[in-house]
Parts: structure tokens; sequence; C-alpha cells
């Protein structure tokens, strides 16, 4: 501390490159500094640093396992982002100097690069933009954020109380809810479930724009009779909620009902929540995949032909590429490349779907007689039949879909009811449909990409990054993320674009399915660290899973792919 406080005075007002000097290991008594990377000015990114706390004196039964580990470095990371939001002023001088800054959160829970606990040490990395005025080195306030508000961040948000600002109790707390929510989903499959919504969940979100929980307002889901399931949680005890069965399960309802609120929540119910997100007991398989249209983007080399037959001018689909995809063959491509990536559970939504994908009535099949497409609703039954994928599809104008649904949930100001019964009664009333599509599908054939399809080249350097959360950028080329629903974090979007990064490097022709699966394996047991470019701070990331890896590569522009022989 004492070099540290020496080598700020002696560059005062030198350029910004003295802080150079910085770079290596602090000794703060309770903890180490460790500055791994020095900004260039005080308009770039940040610089990186690390601090790790020369004891772990939290009770070790909060890292004792991955889960528990992964929920207690969650929480840590958010102990950090309380702290320095209470402590750092922030703002002092140019650029982003006097900032303090970690990974940010979202409602998830999720693998990240920004905290290491450890048997004998906690490790947060971090990034601080080095106070300047104008271009030079400004060690006044570099003192007060290094010396005085980092060491009260770090007492605060790493070291449990009463030393410390940590309350072991919400340590506790929120290890128990993630480990409860984790077994919740594990048991799954034992229970014949795909999903299961928790009795007294809160399912909407503040807005269009925010993923916190509503407040006033919001009522707490209550399943009915028929879909209760009871569960034993480690921590929880007994809870009970609506079970969703495999097969095809239509959640029907009038418009604003909160049809689309309750597939959203199972979409991210993939994931783990934060203990008061509202949705800590919405669990779905996590391999569970929210399929929507998208026209526009581009498809490469895909096998839809199990949907879509020839198109006009007499195109196959069995390697179908475009770079222009309508909104029905989006669709369609966008389910081969997640049965390809591996799912068990679809979730479809009316609302974000084609309707000539979803359905073709009467009148149009007697007008048109060239359709290709295999409607879905004709789709979703061999579906479940050849390939054992089940669907959750949310309808509100189709009626049709009654007929080819196992179950159907009734959602009326967004309580549920079992209107299975009635919805027979109904659809006897009514001649049967004649069936658009064979009893059976096949699996899409599977594909190897080209890694020299990927230029990773950008300028003199080589570019593999994310921007933002729904973009990365690969050498000159941008891929646009927008539609990928269940991307939950800028970490996952920025841990995408490194693996797909570091395969276009190795230039190893792959079948993507071994791709995902190595790459997903590789980092859960290696951590994320293994992602770094340097040693030190390896930057933000967290874990993505491989439907998310592989919806990204699909949507690489230039990728090239062929059928695998
Ligand atoms: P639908 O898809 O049936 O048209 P949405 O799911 O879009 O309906 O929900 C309509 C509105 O109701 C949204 O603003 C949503 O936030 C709100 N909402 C959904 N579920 C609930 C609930 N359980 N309590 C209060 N508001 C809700
Ligand atoms: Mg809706």
């Amino acid at each position: 501390m004492q070099r540290l406080r020496a080598t700020l005075e002696r560059i005062d007002r030198k350029g910004y490159a003295a802080y150079r000097d910085l770079s290596g290991s602090h000794d703060f008594g309770s903890f180490t500094l460790t500055v791994d990377r020095v900004q260039r000015d005080p308009f770039a990114p940040p610089s990186l640093i690390r601090v790790r706390t020369k004891e772990n004196a939290f009770d070790s039964d909060l890292f004792e396992n991955p889960v528990r580990r992964i929920a207690f470095e969650d929480f840590l990371t958010r102990s950090v982002e309380r702290a320095i939001r209470r402590v750092v002023r922030g703002n002092r001088g140019s650029g982003g100097s006097g900032r303090v800054e970690i990974q940010r959160t979202s409602q998830i829970v999720l693998p990240r690069t920004s905290m290491v606990a450890a048997p004998d040490y906690a490790e947060a990395r971090m990034a601080v933009g080095l106070p300047a005025r104008g271009r030079s080195v400004d060690a006044r306030a570099a003192k007060t954020v290094l010396l005085e508000e980092l060491p009260e961040v770090v007492r605060r948000s790493l070291f449990p109380a009463p030393q410390g600002g940590v309350d072991r109790e919400n340590a506790r707390l929120h290890v128990e809810a993630v480990e409860d929510a984790n077994f919740l989903r594990g048991r799954l499959p034992e229970l014949g479930l795909m999903a299961f919504v928790a009795d007294g969940a809160v399912l909407p979100r503040e807005s269009g724009a925010s993923d916190r929980p509503l407040g006033d307002g919001a009522v707490p889901f209550m399943s009915s009779e028929e879909y209760r399931v009871e569960v034993d949680l480690p921590n929880r005890g007994t809870i009970s909620g609506m079970g969703v069965p495999g097969g095809i399960t239509l959640v029907a309802g009038g418009g604003f009902h909160g049809k689309s609120t309750l597939l959203l929540a199972l979409s991210w119910g993939v994931y783990d929540h934060v203990p008061g997100d509202g949705r800590e007991l919405v669990v779905a398989r996590g391999d569970a995949v929210k399929i929507r249209a998208e026209d526009g983007r581009s498809v490469t080399g895909v096998d839809i032909s199990a949907i879509i037959g020839l198109l006009p001018g007499g195109r196959t689909t069995e390697n179908f590429s475009t770079s222009n995809a309508s909104g029905s063959t989006s669709q369609a491509a966008n389910i081969a490349e997640a049965v390809e990536a591996g799912t068990s559970l679809l979730l479809v939504d009316e609302d974000t779907s084609a309707t000539n994908f979803m359905i073709r009535d009467e009148r149009m099949r007697e007008l048109v007689k060239s359709e290709p497409i295999s409607p879905f609703i004709d789709l979703v039954r061999p579906l479940h039949r050849s390939l054992g994928i089940s669907t959750v599809v949310v309808v509100g104008g189709v009626g049709d879909y009654l007929d080819v649904a196992d179950r159907v949930i009734l959602l009326e100001d967004y309580r549920p009811s079992d209107a299975t019964a009635r919805s027979r009664e109904v659809t006897e009333k009514f001649p049967p449909r004649a069936l658009l599509a064979p009893r059976e599908v096949h699996p899409p054939h599977e594909r190897v990409i080209d890694p020299c399809s990927v230029d990773l080249r950008r300028g003199k350097r080589q570019a593999a990054r994310g921007r933002g959360l729904q973009a990365i950028e690969l050498g000159r080329e941008r891929v646009d993320l927008s539609y990928i629903e269940q991307l939950a974090e800028a970490g996952q979007t920025e841990a995408v674009a490194r693996i797909i990064g570091e395969w276009a490097a190795a230039g190893e022709v792959r079948k993507l399915r071994d791709l995902l699966t190595e790459a997903i394996t590789s980092v859960s047991e290696n951590g994320l660290d293994s992602l770094g470019s340097f040693r030190g701070h390896p930057g933000e990331m967290s874990l993505p899973r491989a439907q998310e890896l592989a919806a990204t590569i699909n949507r690489v522009r230039p990728l090239r792919a062929s059928p695998n022989a």
C-alpha cells in the first residue's frame, strides 16, 4: 500500500502512460490488489484489476459443491455491485475517471468470471477508470479511489460481518434458493414433467424494458387442481405448483390474460434466478428453446425438409441456405437448428410466429395448391412421437390447435384452469382436419462447419468479441443476435464470441454438434477463465448454453456448412 501511494505521488501530473507503473500486485493487509492491465488513456475502456482477500471467512458449506459455489460467487458479485454503488463517487475527472465496476448481473444466476470463491480466498475481478485531469495522472483522486474507496468496497462486500459488511444469513438464503431451483429442475425427468411453475410465483415483469418483478398489482401464480404437483426441496421443504407434462400443451386464453408472460417465464426457467425475482421456482428443462419467426436472418445448409418440401424453382430443402429467410422459413430453420443442437422442449408463442407457419385453413388450402410448408400444427405430434420433443404453444386465435393438444391450460385473469375436457367437446362439434404432414418426422441431418468461412481479421488484429447483449463481432463481420431470446447477459455473448473465435483460429472443420458439446463441457469443467486472452483478469464472461452458442454460429452470415457425410 505504501509503495502504491509512493508510486502515485511520483507520477502525479505526468502523462497518463505513467499509470503503467501501477502494474503488478500490491499488499493491502487484508487483501491483495493486482493491476493486470492499465488503460491507454482516460477515455479508453477502464483498467483491469483483481482484488483477492487473504482468507475466506465464510462458512465453507456455502461453496462446497459446484452449484453452491456458483450461487455464492453470484451472491458476492452482487454484493460488490451494491458496495460500489454505496461507496464509490465516480466521475473524478476526464473520461471514465474514478469509475469502479464489476460485471453487470441480470436476474439470473450464472457462472461468471467476475468472482472466484476458493477455500482460502475470494477474488473479485473488476475495472477502474484511473483518474486523470485532461490526459495527465491525477494522483490525489487516484489515492482516494484506490486507497480509500476500494478497500471500503472490499470490506463491505467480501468479508462477513462483523469484521466486514456481508450478512451471512443473506448469503445462505441466496445459496439455498439456487440449490432448490437446481434440484427442482433436476427432478423434472423423474416427475415426468417438462416444466414446473410454483404456486405463489410472480411471473410478470416491471416493464417491457425491465426484467425485475412487477411490484404493484402482480397476481401470484396459482395452479389448478388438475396440474398440481408437490415436490420436496432440500431447503424450502415441500412446495406445490403446476407441473407441465410431456407432449403437447396448449396455453389458451383471451388477449392480455398472461399467456405470453407464462411462456416467457418458462423460457427463462432454463436458468436459476436470484431470490426476490418471483420466478425462483419456475423451472423448465435446461435445453428448452423458445422458437420464433425471424425474417431476414441468414440460414446455412440447414435440413428443413421435414417441415418444408420443395421450394419455388425446385430448390430442395435438405440443404437449405438463404441470406434472407421469410417468416415461415426462418421459423422452420429455428426448429431444425434447435433439434440439431439438442432440445426436449419447444416453446412457441403465436405472437412471435409466422401465421402461415402455424396454420393453413381450408379456404387457403383450396386456393393455393402449391404450398410447400407443413404447418406447425401438423408437426407438433410427429415431433413428439418421432423425436420425443414436447411443445408448449401459446394460442389465442387458432382453435384448430385444440385438435392436437394433449392438454389445454386456459388462462383467465392470469389464473390457469384445465380446459382439456371442454376443448374435447368443442373439437367434436367440428369435422376432423386433414393432416398436411407425414405422421413421422426424421431428425435433420447434422452439419459440419468450416472455420475458414469465419475471417477474424480486423485491420492488423484478430477480433472475436461481444458487443453488448445482442451482437458479436468476428473480424469485420457483425452478427446480430437480437432474436435469440434466451441470452441473459452480455457476459454470455462475450463467451460465445470467444468460443467461436477459438474454433475459427484453430481452423478445424468440425461437426457442429461436437463443437457445441466440447466447448460447453470444457468451459464448465475448466472454468470460463480458460477463455481469457491472457493471464490475470479474464474479462467479463458468463456461461452460455449450447443452444445459444449454436444459435449464434447459425447466424454468422458468411458461414459455410455442409451435411455430415
Ligand atoms: P397475453 O399474451 O395473454 O396477451 P401477456 O402475457 O402479454 O398477455 O400479459 C398482458 C399484461 O398483463 C402484461 O402487461 C403483463 O405484464 C401483465 N400480466 C401478466 N401476468 C400477470 C399477473 N400474474 N399479474 C399481473 N399482471 C400480469
Ligand atoms: Mg401474448
